[in-house]
């Protein structure tokens, strides 16, 4: 499954470069890499940030909150959930395409700049990357059954600077008092034990 997911990746690289992005331009990209992920989680992949540009940070305010956000990391880990690679490889090219613009710069969220991203690979690729998936949909494309599956999360913790909020299903105090935000270095807090969400991409 491993060996499937590195050649459709490479498949996806050369097809964007071939558009004009070059995801392996080291300098404005930083570095990727690519696995598989093991957790039942019903999102299809994530892009997990590392190692914010300084001189791409902004500062927002939001309800006089002081918000910092990085537009630009220098390493970027790919995640593609398993049960996505039963799916047809349209389908999981959709996937990787979709995190591969995460790595972009200004593209960490699913704002106007991914938004962009997408319709343009899409018009000239003829893939369908959209912001949100649809599990239902793309089993049923792909012939299988599909099985309703969600992922309840018993904690959600908090970056204090970022904002950016982590969903787990145990809770370790060494997670809020050893690590800190991956994006962007911030302390973190435990902010509620019993959240029902169901994430997705
Ligand atoms: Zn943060
Ligand atoms: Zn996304």
């Amino acid at each position: 499954m491993e060996e499937k997911l590195n050649e459709l990746y490479n498949q996806c690289l050369q097809e964007l470069r071939k558009i004009g992005i070059d995801l392996r331009d080291n300098e404005t990209i930083g570095n990727i890499d690519i696995k598989l992920s093991n957790r039942g989680t019903k999102r299809y992949g994530c892009c997990k940030q590392e190692k914010p540009d300084f001189e791409f940070k902004m500062v927002q305010t939001m309800n006089n909150r002081r918000i910092i956000k990085y537009e630009k990391f220098h390493n970027h880990h790919i995640e593609i959930s398993k049960w996505v690679m039963e799916l047809n490889d349209e389908i999981i090219k959709n996937t990787i395409i979709h995190e591969l613009i995460h790595c972009i710069p200004f593209c960490n969220n699913h704002g106007s700049e991914f938004k962009k991203y997408a319709t343009y690979i899409n018009e000239k690729l003829g893939y369908n990357v959209k912001r949100v998936g649809n599990p239902k949909e793309d089993y049923q494309n792909s012939n299988k059954e599909y099985k309703e599956q969600i992922i309840k999360y018993k904690y959600k913790i908090i970056c204090n600077q970022c904002g950016q909020e982590i969903y787990r299903q145990r809770f370790n105090k060494k997670l809020i008092t050893r690590y800190k935000c991956g994006k962007c270095g911030g302390s973190l807090r435990l902010f509620s034990e019993s959240v029902d969400k169901d994430k997705k991409v």
